[in-house]
């Protein structure tokens, strides 16, 4: 079966989010429980996989951009060390106020991703994240959306969102994935 596309928050899906404040460092990058796992189990399933990620830390001053490329060359050593696979990381640094393009839920990080991936086909992938902005941008892209709970803040916001799945984590839905994949397989 063809792989299909994978995208992936970051904070609060692949990493624990630090309320109020941004993963500066590596030592601040704490992997979600089993998300080494579940990155190994979805590289099985999904190519590319792609993460999309905030940080307006870089806009607002508070972080350099160089320490957002070095934590994600932690993060991607950890999951390539775990057996796992992340494709591509793209980033929006620009402040909230910018206007840009590229802060979800505006689409600028999905289209540079298909720039680099051509045989990309955004109706064909899943968008996982923990934000009404991640859900916003994979349906308005024709993505299934996979929430993954615990953003309290918004969570008046995302129940009245229309996604079409809800997880505790990544591992959750990665096993839901597995499970898809199986099922179809023997259906053929
Ligand atoms: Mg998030």
């Amino acid at each position: 079966m063809a792989k299909r596309p994978l995208f992936l928050d970051r904070d609060g899906v692949i990493n624990k989010r630090l309320k109020g404040d941004y993963v500066r460092y590596p030592h601040q990058f704490v992997f979600e429980n089993r998300a080494l796992d579940a990155l190994r189990t979805l590289a099985e399933l999904f190519y590319p996989i792609i993460v999309v990620s905030n940080q307006a830390g870089v806009g607002k001053g508070l972080i350099a951009l160089e320490d957002v490329e070095v934590v994600h060359q932690y993060m991607l050593s950890k999951v390539e060390d775990a057996g796992g696979r992340i494709d591509k990381v793209y980033f929006c640094p620009h402040h909230p106020e910018e206007g840009c393009l590229c802060r979800k839920p505006a689409l600028g990080m999905a289209y540079r991703a298909q720039c680099d991936f051509p045989e990309l086909i955004f109706e064909e992938a899943w968008m996982v994240g923990d934000s009404l902005s991640d859900m916003q941008m994979g349906s308005s892209l024709g993505m299934r959306t996979a929430l993954i709970l615990g953003k309290e803040e918004e969570a008046a916001l995302l129940e009245a969102f229309p996604v079409a799945r809800r997880f505790h984590s990544l591992w959750d839905f990665a096993v839901y994935c597995r499970a898809e994949a199986s099922s179809s397989s023997e259906n053929c």
